[in-house]
């Protein structure tokens, strides 16, 4: 095998593992976009966290609005909240759900399923086959 060539490959199969991390931290939430309305707040992108998340939206809701510790309910494409709340708080309980309810413990990517076996529930990972319970913190 001529040797250059060899190097040249080895080059390329390098060049690909940043580009396959990259791709795996790409997992974002999205900021929430909101719009304060009466004194009450609606999150007016919800339908687009719920999407990335990829979670069943009263699932969501359910923990949200006990975390948040509100009333509120889905409204079209967007959740409302009754009173006023600042995007950092509404960001830092969307961040703790996905903690608890979306990302691996083991690998940490989003590629996840919940699974409800009588009381308890829990994370089956598609991504590398871990099946953890869920604790809520
Ligand atoms: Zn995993």
């Amino acid at each position: 095998m001529d040797l250059n060539n060899y190097e040249k490959l080895l080059d390329k199969a390098y060049e690909k593992i940043p580009e396959n991390v990259r791709q795996s931290s790409r997992f974002e939430i999205p900021k929430v976009e909101t719009r304060i309305e009466s004194r009450n707040t609606f999150i007016t992108n919800f339908n687009k966290i719920i999407s990335t998340l990829n979670r069943d939206k009263n699932h969501f809701k359910g923990i949200f609005l006990k975390k948040a510790g509100t009333m509120g309910e889905i409204r079209g494409q967007q959740l409302f909240l009754k009173g006023q709340y600042k995007d950092q708080v509404l960001n830092k309980l969307i961040e703790n759900y996905t903690k608890t309810y979306v990302l691996c413990n083991i690998c940490n990517k989003p590629d996840t399923q919940i699974q409800r076996e009588g009381k308890k529930l829990y994370l089956k990972c598609t991504a590398c086959g871990a099946r953890e319970e869920i604790k809520e913190k």
